[in-house]
């Protein structure tokens, strides 16, 4: 009788340890930390020197970073239709940043597209959000619709940081927590901070997912007082501004990195940080960002419009302190979240992101694209294609540039025409897959930036 019980208990721990031992640990939460329209090289780990980002920097220092990380869009909102769904947001019209309007069910990401919180909640993460949205103000769109249990932020592109700030009416709109509306009582940013730090703290010991989509440093430029003061070396009152809002975002993912590493989760925690696009470079706006050494800015197809400040952050299974150089894309944030998780993403569709994680742990070799692809303003808009080193650049009036990023990153020499074949080749790849895209289901445009530079 005893041996039976033996035996048995035996048995149960074998198949215990054979669950434990399978590989990488299980259910890790996920974290996203999206950044608005920071420069390339407006934080400490990318060169930056006048801003002191050391939590930023941790994240680069404990985990990997992407020299070649990508955002599928110039600017905010087809850039996080992509993140959302893993896919080219051409494929479904989206290229254009939708116009605030709560009562139109036509703007917003379509509700036939399958988002990332959707397919983590079917695999049992608890999903919230904190700050922009900026896929859609109508009800289908928000989003608690959307696959997002908790969600606590704004539904438009932007919003003012100080109560008492005057702004449009998508600037200003009430804080929601789900449908519920908050005011706006301390520094915003501060405001998402908190709110990030509660849902890891308090979703403590099951796998959850959290988007944290800062709308810092993103106009309009507004800081409190103290945090200017820190600033007042700084003679540009712009920049000296903006400074100080990177610097309280940074503080805010201090904030919700403490916590992870106090709440013991830290390990098994999968952070991924990223602006969702390149800083704005325009003179009657500023300029008060930096994307040294890259070409252009926001809205361009250019370097600067697209290539971010991106890191991946895994303890459990990724050695940190180093970087990763193949090219990839913020699309890859959805499979690789998926692959963690033990998720299944949609198999009715082309999803054009790649699980990254073998590549990142050295378990696959060669790069996890062959091309990445842009196209911004629809079918007579600019183009990007990425093909290893090269970039081909397609101006709206058919113009073809080629630069060799490896030797030439800020995009100066075009050497399209002593690469013919390198040209044609890439030409071609651009054109199929601009083929596979749909007409724009809505194109609004700010003229006042984002316009090639030639
Ligand atoms: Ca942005």
């Amino acid at each position: 009788m005893r041996w039976r019980w033996l035996f048995v208990g035996a048995v149960i721990l074998l198949s215990w340890s054979s669950v434990v031992s399978a590989g990488a640990p299980n259910n890790p939460n996920i974290l996203i930390i999206l950044a608005d329209d920071l420069g390339y090289a407006d934080v400490g780990f990318q060169g930056g020197k006048d801003i002191p980002t050391p939590n930023i920097d941790s994240l680069a220092q404990g985990g990997v970073r992407l020299t070649n990380g990508y955002v599928n869009h110039p600017f905010c909102s087809p850039m996080r239709a992509a993140l959302m769904t893993g896919r080219y947001q051409q494929r479904f019209g989206y290229e254009g940043n939708p116009a605030y309007l709560p009562d139109d069910e036509k703007v917003g990401l379509p509700t036939s597209e399958v988002t990332l919180p959707q397919l983590l909640r079917g695999a049992g993460y608890v999903t919230g959000g904190v700050g922009k949205w900026h896929l859609g103000a109508a009800a289908p769109f928000v989003p608690n619709k959307r696959g997002f249990d908790e969600w606590f932020g704004f539904i438009g592109g932007g919003h003012v940081y100080l109560s008492g700030t005057r702004g449009s009416a998508e600037n200003t709109v009430p804080l929601m927590r789900n449908d519920e509306p908050n005011e706006l009582r301390e520094y915003l940013t501060h405001v998402l901070e908190h709110e990030a730090a509660a849902f890891v703290k308090r979703h403590r010991g099951k796998p959850w997912f959290l988007y944290l989509a800062f709308n810092a440093p993103h106009r309009p430029l507004q800081a409190p007082q103290d945090l200017l003061d820190k600033f007042a070396h700084i003679a540009d009152k712009n920049r000296r501004t903006y400074a100080a809002m990177v610097h309280a975002m940074d503080a805010a993912i201090g904030d919700v990195l403490t916590t992870l590493r106090e709440t013991g989760q830290e390990e098994n925690t999968l952070v991924f940080f990223l602006s969702d696009n390149g800083g704005l470079l325009v003179p009657n706006i500023g300029p008060f960002t930096d994307n040294t050494p890259l070409r252009g800015h926001k809205g361009q197809v250019y370097e600067g419009g697209i290539r971010v400040p991106f890191v991946v952050r895994y303890p459990a299974r990724l050695k940190g302190g180093r970087t990763y150089d193949e090219p990839v894309a913020a699309f890859d944030i959805f499979s690789t979240a998926l692959a963690v998780a033990g998720a299944t993403p949609p198999k009715d569709r082309k999803i054009d992101g790649v699980n990254l994680m073998p590549h990142l742990a050295g378990e696959r070799k060669g790069a996890p694209h062959d091309f990445l692809f842009w196209r911004t303003g629809g079918p007579n808009g600019v183009r990007a294609a990425r093909m290893g080193d090269w970039k081909l650049v397609r101006l709206a009036n058919g113009k073809e540039e080629l630069y060799n990023l490896k030797d030439d990153i800020a995009e100066s020499k075009d050497i399209a025409v002593s690469q013919l074949e390198l040209l044609t080749k890439m030409r071609a790849a651009l054109d199929t897959w601009d083929r596979e895209l749909t007409a724009p289901i809505f194109l609004k445009w700010t003229p006042s930036f984002g316009q090639p530079e030639r």
